[in-house]
């Protein structure tokens, strides 16, 4: 199969949809790969490490979109992108089309076969293309909440794993999923005082298992959130309700308890956030004061490591490009139950009933 991978488009998108590792593997298996020039140029992968791996480098996007059977992205399609794509085309990428119903129409107009990587599922269930962007995100808040706990970014001056003789910050990690428990590990393994807290008795379980004693878990009531935030110096949001809004878990109230100079990272904004004062902001201006308490609240932090992200995501999207490249549509599909569930347009329709229903579309 030809496999397609045009340059992204979409504002201060760096990722790309195949690194050159994958593009080796593809040709390995005998496929054919075209690279847009400088696709790879955000993430450090240079056209020739993609002409190295095997890809042909392709001049401009239209000559990938003219060509490819099945073209490989990172964000949804933007206008210039979805007027390209052809009847029959396979695309697999992100599309969150529930709340676009403008890309909707572009997509269901091109009669292009879209795959999301979004609403792939899993054998353990779960959502495996979503979860390595839950993982850096996780990671990173840790990271970009320690830098923020510094005099020099208007924080407590609180180094988080303290040093001898002088505690660790507290943290506090409201929602114990992927995100949560990523932040633990870095949190407890930078030697801070991590606090998970989470209403699923499973999570809270798997965590007691797996950090064995080095950090407390907490079943999430509004009394023990309230203890946990106003005792902590750097508090992670990290709950999710699928389909749903964020609950607000910290109110602006409860900010009166914690000390000036703390921090809250507030992973869960893209979902509206959890804490009553967030509001989404960019890479560019990450950080606003309320009440002397320092807000995160960056709705696409994996952006920020566009290098890692991107290994991370092809690291979980490989196998299903390799279906798709092999068996071809719909076999790969009919094959692989789990793949079926990311069909969201066929044949001029939205065909995932979840999404058509969200759009208000018949599937
Ligand atoms: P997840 O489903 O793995 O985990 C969510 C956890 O929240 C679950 O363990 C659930 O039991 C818990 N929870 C739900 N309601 C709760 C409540 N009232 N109190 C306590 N815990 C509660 O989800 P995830 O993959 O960890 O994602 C978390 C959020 O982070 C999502 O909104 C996701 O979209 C977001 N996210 C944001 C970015 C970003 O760049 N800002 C990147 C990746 C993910």
């Amino acid at each position: 199969m030809l496999i397609g991978v045009p340059r992204e488009v979409k504002n201060h998108e760096y990722r790309v949809g195949l690194v050159p590792a994958s593009v080796r593997e593809l040709v390995g298996h005998g496929h054919r790969v075209l690279v847009e020039t400088g696709a790879g140029a955000g993430t450090g992968f240079p056209d020739a490490a993609y002409a190295a791996a095997g890809a042909a480098i392709a001049p401009n996007a239209a000559g990938v979109f003219a060509t490819a059977e099945l073209v490989v992205k990172v964000k949804e399609p933007q206008p210039e992108e979805w007027r390209q794509l052809r009847p029959g085309q396979l695309l697999f990428t992100y599309l969150h089309l529930a709340p676009d119903p403008e890309q909707t129409r572009g997509l269901m107009e091109s009669r292009c076969t879209a795959i999301a990587y979004e609403t792939v599922t899993s054998p353990e269930g779960g959502l495996p293309l979503l979860a390595p962007m839950s993982e850096v995100a996780g990671r990173m808040a840790i990271q970009v909440g320690a830098r923020c706990l510094e005099k020099e970014m208007g924080g407590a001056g609180i180094l988080l794993s303290g040093v001898p003789g002088v505690p660790g910050a507290r943290v506090a990690i409201l929602g114990g999923g992927v995100v949560g428990s990523n932040a633990a590990r870095i949190a407890a393994g930078m030697r801070a005082r991590v606090t998970v807290l989470d209403r699923s008795a499973r999570v809270l379980d798997a965590l007691d298992r797996e950090f064995a004693g080095h950090i407390a878990t907490l079943f999430a009531t509004t009394e023990a959130v309230e203890q946990a935030v106003t005792e902590a110096d750097l508090v992670i949001g990290a709950v999710l309700v699928p389909g749903a809004a964020a609950p607000k878990l910290v109110t602006r109230a409860m900010l009166g308890g914690m000390r000036p100079g703390s921090v809250l990272v507030d992973v869960a904004i893209d979902q509206g956030g959890c804490f009553e004062t967030s509001r989404p902001t960019t890479h560019a201006e990450p950080t606003f004061l309320v009440d002397g308490i320092i807000h995160y609240c960056v709705t696409n932090m994996p952006g920020a490591v566009a290098r890692t992200s991107a290994v991370a995501l092809n690291n979980a999207t490989l196998p299903f490009i390799l279906q798709l490249a092999e068996k071809g549509f719909p076999r790969a599909l009919a094959e692989n139950a789990h793949l079926a569930q990311g069909l969201n347009v066929f044949g001029g329709r939205v065909v995932h009933p979840a999404v058509a229903a969200a759009l208000g579309e018949a599937p």
